[in-house]
């Protein structure tokens, strides 16, 4: 079977970057697949969260696969910190990968700054974790942005070591697949315009929740004027938009606009460069602002709706997590014989 797994961590506001790279993604792969969603608390505190502002961004995350369409009956839609066998997995994978393998780690180094000595040791390990996501499930598919393909090569790195290092205990048990492996070598899903969308504020550093600067994002739940109001102020070139695609090379600030553009209006970028080639930013910003609060903003109202109903968000995820734990128990009742451990 084709199973998917994805996770965005509670970690702060929503963003047009997690709704174009991964959760508008995450709907119609709900016809083709099993489709487990996952609000990923235990990454998130790898960096302090207010106890308060983690459980009010849980529910968030959970609110905005929602309204954007998961339903949570057919996909898994949890969060993990309900389902301990992420935590127990992990473990175990931080003994299988190597230190080395961490270290050379961009999101680490770019979340740690100068200052590595002193961020937590979960930041350090925390691809390890979500490999234990991603393999508890035996997920086959994992789409997500373009930041997060060098952890899920790592997660192959762990997937293909705990095959080879186990490779005896495996066929022991009996528990392999037809060519003697246990865990899948997981396929990355990032394709289309919008896999990597850009800060408004600097065109060399991805959009994210840990930005300081609510000006560098257009949040899920900003409103109409809000929205407007971020995109006018983005920062640009004073250049023109170019007439042809091409023209947008070593220009980040407006390629990312012209993506973002297109990527709302499911068209190419060249597309958009034939409707707006030559025109000036005075006419490309209110049409963008407009393309943008007519996608976000019936979405953004649904959220702001689901996210004051506490009970049943705490019941959507209490349902996902039932469903989750009983197919990643499955998983450790396994994987706990294979590593040789008594129960
Ligand atoms: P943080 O700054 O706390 O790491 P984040 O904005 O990077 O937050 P994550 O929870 O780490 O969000 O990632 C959730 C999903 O959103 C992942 O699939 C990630 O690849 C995707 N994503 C994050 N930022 C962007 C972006 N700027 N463009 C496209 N996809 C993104
Ligand atoms: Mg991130």
């Amino acid at each position: 079977t084709n199973r998917v797994f994805s996770g965005i961590q509670p970690s702060g506001d929503l963003h047009l970057g997690n709704y174009l790279g991964a959760i508008r993604r995450f709907v119609p792969l709900q016809d083709t697949h099993d489709c487990i969603y996952c609000v990923v608390d235990m990454h998130a505190i790898t960096v302090w969260q207010d106890p308060d502002d983690l459980r009010r961004a849980t529910r968030e995350v959970a609110a905005a696969y929602v309204a954007a369409g998961i339903d949570p009956k057919r996909a898994i839609i949890f969060n993990q910190s309900q389902v301990m066998q992420h935590a127990e997995l992990a473990w175990i994978f931080n003994c299988v990968a190597r230190i080395g393998w961490m270290n050379r780690m961009t999101q680490f180094k770019d979340k740690a700054g100068k200052n590595s000595e002193n961020v937590s040791l979960g930041l350090l390990a925390y691809p390890s974790l979500m490999a234990a996501d991603i393999l508890l499930y035996k997920a086959t598919h994992v789409p997500v942005g373009d930041d997060q393909k060098q952890h899920l090569e790592l997660t192959r790195d762990i997937a293909a070591k705990f095959n080879n290092d186990y490779a005896a205990s495996i066929a022991a048990q009996n528990v392999g697949q037809d060519d003697g492996s246990f865990f899948p070598i997981t396929e990355p899903l990032i394709a289309g315009p919008a896999t990597r969308i850009m800060s408004l504020r600097d065109g060399t550093k991805k959009m994210s929740k840990s930005d300081p600067s609510d000006q560098s994002r257009i949040s899920l739940l900003d409103n109409a004027d809000g929205i407007a109001k971020k995109i006018k102020k983005a920062t640009t070139d004073p250049e023109p938009l170019p007439e042809t695609v091409e023209g947008l090379a070593g220009r980040p600030e407006a390629d990312n606009l012209v993506g973002i553009y297109a990527a709302l209006s499911d068209q190419s970028k060249t597309q958009v460069i034939a409707e707006f080639g030559g025109k000036g930013w005075g006419t490309f910003k209110p049409a963008l602002a407009d393309l943008a609060v007519s996608v976000l903003g019936p979405m953004g109202e649904e959220m702001r709706r689901l996210v004051e109903d506490t009970t049943t968000i705490d019941a959507i995820l209490r349902d996902g997590a039932e469903r989750a734990r009983a197919l990643a128990e499955a998983t450790m009742v396994d994987v706990r014989s294979i590593v040789g451990f008594i129960r």
